[in-house]
């Protein structure tokens, strides 16, 4: 596994490093999201979205549902398994979706489905280190290279 560190200062900047790296995406992906609540996880979201070119409005996905933004050749999919200590159908779908060549997943709380996320997966684990600054930790397994490289 590599790991690297990215500080940012604002919102924006963190809208736009996300952006920078849904960019790069070439489906098949699964992005784990850790933090507290307002760490960033579902910003991070809305910049992978914009990067996948998706115009798509990205807000936090219900108790029941995943969200899908949709752009020319790819499809995020976000699920949030924030207090589903049961994630019933919901494990189901992430199931089938992860195994979608032109599809891409990126989960919030998803230590309740840790059985279905592929082992080779981004984590991106936010710390708040300030009211606007927060430190986004990357780990990854090195065929993920290509998605932090020069970020
Ligand atoms: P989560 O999904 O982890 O609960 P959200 O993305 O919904 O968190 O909320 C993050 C909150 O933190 C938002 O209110 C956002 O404006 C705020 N924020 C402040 N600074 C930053 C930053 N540098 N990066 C991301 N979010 C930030
Ligand atoms: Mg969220």
């Amino acid at each position: 596994m590599r790991t690297q560190e990215i500080n940012t200062t604002s919102l924006d900047e963190t809208i736009k490093l996300a952006e920078k790296i849904g960019g790069k995406l070439r489906g098949g992906e699964a992005i784990e999201l850790i933090s507290d609540l307002g760490g960033g996880k579902t910003t991070f979201v809305r910049g992978l979205a914009k990067g996948i070119g998706s115009k798509d409005a990205v807000r936090s996905p219900s108790f029941t549902l995943s969200n899908e933004y949709r752009a020319n050749s790819l499809t995020l999919y976000h699920f949030d398994f924030y207090r589903l200590n049961d994630p019933g159908i919901m494990r189901d779908e992430l199931a089938e979706v992860v195994a979608e060549p032109d599809s891409v997943v990126a989960v919030e709380w998803g230590t309740v489905v840790n059985d279905v996320l592929p082992n080779n997966r981004l984590t991106v684990e936010i710390k708040p280190t300030g009211v606007d600054s927060r430190k986004l930790i990357f780990s990854y397994p090195e065929e993920f290279e290509y998605l932090i490289e020069n970020t």
